[in-house]
């Protein structure tokens, strides 16, 4: 079912050429060395979701890597473990690392020398927000609101340029009351379709699932959906036919709120709510449907951007 259903328009660029013209390969699907013309996109789409910012929102940018512990208590492991990287290092002492180095010198392998650290790679921008707000104390009323960004890396290796290893990832989070949470993620789902168009993309909103490991993982989908608690937009990339998901909007009702204790000033469990920007998903749609050479891009989608 579709909640918006709207005619996608067909991509005017391939895959193929847009990896051709904006990419360089690294030797790893998934993982892509970008060029000038495709990042001066993907920083006037970051112009864009700053003018779109709650003034009330708080920044924080995260690096790429999360504490291990801080993923583990968050219940990705539950649900996710198969997308998740694992930050490794030699260790033991200088003996087992020189030993491990050696062999790889004599053409053996190294990598049995590694250990799993206190990191891992992180899965979504706005894991390390919850905790960051719980250690300040009771919500406030109005509930908070933060900006947050940081690269992101899922373990699903595909030649397809809409699924990547490593990819950028913007959000904006919500938290506070169970009724506003929801408010927050139904206005941006509300405004998304407007957002895009001015990019002179094409969209609809899907109710979506998140991928769940395992057995139970299908139920899990199906509570998700059912509950509607994530929608997706969905814009041409590869086709219009299969339209891929560039944004998320999110409620995740008291998980993180019970996980970190959130809690509102009257004791109540926060709820919170998010909205992810799947930036380098945004910006290859944008490629897609107006070609690979963004000089020649229709002038007031080339205005939005700053280009
Ligand atoms: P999710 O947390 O799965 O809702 O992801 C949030 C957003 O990140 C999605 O809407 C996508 O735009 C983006 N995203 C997720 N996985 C990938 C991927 N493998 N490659 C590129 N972008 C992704
Ligand atoms: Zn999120």
């Amino acid at each position: 079912m579709n909640i918006a259903p709207n005619r996608l328009g067909q991509p005017a660029a391939s895959q193929e050429a847009i990896l051709d013209a904006l990419f360089h390969p690294t030797g790893v699907d998934g993982v892509y060395g970008r060029s000038g013309a495709y990042e001066a996109v993907v920083e006037g789409l970051g112009a864009l979701i700053t003018q779109a910012r709650d003034p009330r929102a708080e920044i924080v940018r995260f690096p790429p890597v999360v504490s291990r512990a801080l993923i583990e208590k968050s219940g990705y492991l539950k649900s996710f473990p198969h997308l998740l990287g694992c930050v490794c290092a030699l260790g033991g002492d200088d003996a087992a690392i020189g030993a491990a180095v050696d062999r790889f010198d004599s053409g053996g392998t190294w990598t049995d020398g590694l250990q799993a650290s206190d990191l891992v790679l992180a899965p979504a921008a706005c894991y390390p927000v919850y905790p960051l707000a719980a250690r300040r104390g009771a919500i406030a009323r109005d509930g908070l609101i933060f900006d947050v960004a940081s690269d992101c890396f899922r373990r699903e290796p595909s030649r397809d340029l809409d699924r990547l290893q490593s990819f950028r990832m913007r959000e904006f989070v919500f938290i506070g009351a169970p009724d506003a949470a929801t408010a927050f993620r139904d206005d941006w789902k509300a405004r998304a379709g407007d957002f895009v168009d001015a990019l002179g993309l094409t969209s609809r909103v899907d109710p979506a699932s998140d991928p769940f490991f395992g057995r139970g993982g299908a139920m899990v989908g199906r509570f998700q959906v059912e509950q509607a608690l994530k929608f997706e937009l969905m814009i041409p990339v590869r086709s219009a036919e299969q339209p891929t998901a560039c944004m998320s909007f999110n409620c995740h009702r008291d998980h993180f709120g019970e996980t970190w204790g959130l809690k509102s000033a009257d004791g109540a469990t926060a709820h919170t709510a998010c909205v992810a920007f799947g930036m380098d998903r945004l910006a290859a749609a944008l490629f897609a449907a107006h070609g690979v050479d963004s000089a020649r891009w229709p002038a007031s989608v080339r205005r939005t951007l700053s280009l």
